[in-house]
């Protein structure tokens, strides 16, 4: 059915309050007013899994900035951290199943590991794409775009 991407957003956002708030995060949302013709569940595990990480990989009073807007039939999505980033060669495994950057830092931050490949599913079910730019002690940005109907409610 046809759902609004901002109401997803600010209700998943309500949720990491707590989590923000511990590291004094600044969460900057600039997102079309945008209708897409999708699952709303697959919806949602893209937005959460990708602003769970954005905030448990980031640092104290770092930024998160999400970005969606319509491109055709596409939604791009985009969540930017200023976090720890990922390592060159971990980039391309961080989408298989249950694998996650060192030991080290995963004793630290919990997780099972299973966050990108569930975005990384939902992405290819609508057949489209992800990219995953990072660098260490610098951050992270992923974006993917996605070929769901798509329409935004002009503004005024
Ligand atoms: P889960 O999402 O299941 O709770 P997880 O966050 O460990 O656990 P993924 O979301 O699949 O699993 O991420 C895999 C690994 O990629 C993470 O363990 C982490 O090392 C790294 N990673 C993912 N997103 C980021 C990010 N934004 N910044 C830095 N590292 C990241
Ligand atoms: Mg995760």
């Amino acid at each position: 059915s046809h759902i609004s991407v901002r109401e997803v957003l600010d209700g998943l956002l309500e949720r990491f309050k707590v989590q923000q708030e511990k590291m004094n995060l600044n969460i900057v949302v600039d997102c079309q007013d945008l209708y897409v013709y999708a699952n709303k569940g697959h919806i949602e595990g893209v937005f959460e899994n990708l602003i769970s990480n954005a905030i448990k990989y980031n640092v104290y009073d770092g930024t998160v900035s999400i970005s969606c807007y319509a491109s055709g039939k596409n939604m791009i999505l985009k969540v930017q951290d200023t976090g720890i980033g990922i390592p060159q060669e971990d980039q391309e495994k961080v989408f298989q199943r249950f694998y996650r950057v060192d030991k080290q830092r995963s004793k630290v931050i919990s997780g099972t590991g299973l966050g990108l490949s569930i975005v990384k599913h939902i992405v290819h079910f609508y057949k489209g794409s992800i990219e995953l730019e990072s660098k260490e002690q610098k951050g992270t940005t992923i974006t993917l775009s996605l070929p769901i109907l798509v329409h935004t409610i002009p503004e005024d």
